[in-house]
């Protein structure tokens, strides 16, 4: 794919609009379950349902969490905010309006940084606004042999916030990379599990293009139905390129909704575009202004989650690791909560992240499996580490033991211990392996006297061979060339 920017004379400019599913127990406006998979229908209750008398009261938890990403985005919190009606017909919405905020949202401003490839300075997407509002049901389309679309309420009223971005995003790349930043700033404040699959985060992307050099927007259209960041990334792509053609051939772009077919990798017009007028908005009379005390927010300030970067920083400082290490480690809460986890048992930071880095998240990627209770814990991690620092095992045997760990779920001692697999740490018995190897390869003994000193690392690997790999390699090394020293004399 082409860089938008160098696409026939045309930039790019996309705004996104995340929903963020907040991971409090229960519903913003009233007390039943939030989960995901309960059975249809199981989890509702008259508010939840738009029942009529029933009425909303706001969830305090709901509130907090907004809280904590206004802030950690550096946003601007409105202290009194206000809860408006959306009103539109549609069946998953059995109120006929979804409670929102409009004109006076919760949050306004911010920024997110992200990572521009190659380079150490990082691209500011300016932020518009956060708004908190609830959730509606789901259709359940019918399947091949059924006549009618069923609902489930289930998702009625979970409580959502809403992070909407400037146009400042200028290339498919860029809006992947703001997604996955939003992602982890979500997870480390621990608001939010920002999984794509089970719908807890969801991105409509606008977009326009216009020449170069223009500051003027062009039109834009809306793309829905975006249900992984890659997604978000081709559809962005496609549309583009579509937008361009369109340009090129004389044509117009006319503002509509499209939605995203993931299976064909095609953008299809769904509708004319709707607008807010559309949606006759008004203040929510079943519920007051929502007041934010300066108290309040002090405290949620003060029991502010650490931050990706900040937690990063402290990484290199506490377990003296390289700051590459650090970012790798940060890249998700699971995987830094992990990493401290093993280094509450182990101590040698730099060991612990190459055995994690490679190692561990190599099996992870490759099972497709999660870090959070993975069958091999951070203690057995940390159990394993030891065993190397303390000698008992080579490097080499330690990747051994990993694999049996990830195969049987035994821990690093049992598996050393029913394998006889300790190291040889005796000198004696190396001394003798290293006679044994030495007389049992004259020909090349000679070769090294005479100057092949390359063919010392045959040497080791012939004595590694003998002791079925358990030698103390660093002993080895050290007595095989105090022996070889000695017949050069
Ligand atoms: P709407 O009223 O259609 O929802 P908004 O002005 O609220 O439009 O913006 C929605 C999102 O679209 C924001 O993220 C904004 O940055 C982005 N956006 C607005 N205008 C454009 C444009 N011309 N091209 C691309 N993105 C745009
Ligand atoms: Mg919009
Ligand atoms: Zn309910």
């Amino acid at each position: 794919m082409a860089d938008s920017l160098t696409i026939s004379g045309y930039e790019a400019v996309i705004g996104l609009e995340v929903h963020a599913q907040l991971s409090t127990e229960s519903k913003i406006f009233c007390g039943c379950r939030v989960e995901f998979g309960a059975p249809p229908n199981s989890l509702t209750c008259p508010v939840c349902l738009g029942l009529p008398g029933a009425l909303p009261a706001l969830n305090k938890k709901t509130v907090e969490y907004a809280l904590r990403m206004i802030l950690a985005i550096d946003g601007t919190v409105r202290l009194r905010s206000v809860f408006a009606r959306k009103n539109y017909f549609y069946p998953d919405l059995p109120k006929g309006y979804q409670i929102s905020q409009f004109d006076l949202p919760i949050g306004e401003g911010g920024e997110i940084a992200i990572p521009i490839p190659g380079e150490k300075r990082k691209k500011v997407i300016r932020l518009r606004r956060i708004h908190l509002e609830e959730d509606a049901g789901k259709s359940l389309h019918p399947e091949s042999g059924e006549k009618f679309t069923r609902v489930d309420f289930n998702r009625c009223g979970v409580p959502l916030i809403e992070i909407v971005t400037e146009p400042d995003i200028c290339s498919p790349q860029e809006a992947y990379a703001y997604l996955i930043k939003l992602k982890q700033i979500l997870q480390f404040l621990g608001i939010c599990t920002a999984d794509m699959e089970k719908g807890h985060l969801r991105c409509d992307a606008n977009i326009s293009i216009r020449p170069i050099g223009l500051s003027k927007m062009g039109a834009k259209t809306e793309i829905k139905n975006l249900n992984s960041f890659k997604a978000v990334e081709k559809a962005l792509a496609f549309e583009i390129e579509h937008q361009v053609q369109v340009l090129q051939s004389g044509g117009i772009i006319k503002q509509c909704t499209m939605l995203w077919d993931d299976k064909h990798q095609v953008a299809e017009p769904m509708r004319s575009k709707e607008e807010s007028h559309d949606y006759r908005y008004f203040p929510e009379p079943d519920l007051v202004n929502l007041v934010v005390t300066e108290e309040w927010l002090n405290q949620v300030k003060a029991t502010l989650p650490e931050l990706p970067e900040i937690r990063a920083a402290r990484f290199v400082r506490q377990y003296n690791i390289p700051e590459y290490d650090a970012n790798v480690l940060t890249e998700s809460r699971e995987l830094a909560d992990y990493y401290e986890k093993v280094m509450q048992n182990f101590g040698d930071g730099k060991a612990a992240s190459n055995w994690i880095m490679t190692q561990l998240l190599k099996v992870i990627n490759e099972e497709k499996a999660e870090l959070e209770n993975y069958h091999i814990s951070p203690v057995m991690i940390a159990e394993l580490l030891n065993f190397v620092q303390s000698g008992k095992i080579s490097g080499k045997i330690a990747k051994d033991v990993f694999e049996e760990m990830v195969a049987t779920s035994k821990t690093a001692g049992e598996i050393i211990s029913s394998r006889g697999l300790t190291q040889i740490s005796d000198d004696s018995l190396i001394r003798e392996v290293i006679a044994k190897v030495l007389a049992e390869n004259e020909n090349n003994l000679k070769k090294y006297l005479s100057g092949k000193k390359q063919i010392f690392g045959h040497f080791v690997g012939q004595i590694m061979k003998e002791t079925g790999g358990k030698a103390n390699p660093g002993l080895v090394n050290k007595i095989l060339q105090e022996k070889l020293d000695e017949l050069a004399r």
